[in-house]
């Protein structure tokens, strides 16, 4: 069932007597209820415009679905075949001036919260998911890495 709230659902945030002692994020992030809920405001636009304000064209609404079923490791294999910093950019990427900026339901309201889903998948998936290293066969290449940064 599609959620018609035309605000976001609010991020918790430490108060500000607490995060004045510490130096932990003040966003603490989506419950799962809480990323379900905003989940269902997606429409699940044929023409996703909000994946062409991406820079690398994660699959938003089908993550966004995954979410909204409660799917969360399938949520994450869908951005992992485009991203592997969900959990960077679901806090840094200006998405106000990328995917959540061509957001349909922006039109009238806030848009999805797109960022904060991403956070919540990421996130997920670091307490939840496989850790299980990727097993990589030798394909007879070799590379070299010039540089490393400083030091
Ligand atoms: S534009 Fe917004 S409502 Fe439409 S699919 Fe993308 S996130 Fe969902």
């Amino acid at each position: 069932m599609i959620n018609m709230a035309l605000e976001k659902v609010k991020m918790p945030l430490q108060d500000g007597a607490s995060r004045s002692k510490n130096f932990d994020e003040v966003a603490l992030g989506y419950t799962k209820e809480m990323a379900m809920e905003e989940a269902m405001r997606c429409l699940n636009c044929a023409n996703r415009p909000c994946v062409s304000g991406c820079p690398v064209k994660v699959n938003i609404p089908d993550f966004i679905a995954c979410v909204a079923q409660g799917d969360f490791a399938k949520a994450y294999a869908v951005i992992h075949e485009s991203s592997s910093l969900p959990a960077v950019c679901g806090r840094v990427c200006p998405q106000e001036t990328q995917c959540e900026q061509n957001c349909i339901r922006g039109r009238k309201g806030e848009p999805v919260a797109i960022g904060r889903l991403e956070r919540f998948v990421a996130d997920w998936y670091r307490e939840h998911g496989s850790k299980q290293t990727p097993q990589i066969s030798d394909n007879g290449h070799k590379v070299a890495v010039v540089g490393s940064g400083p030091d």
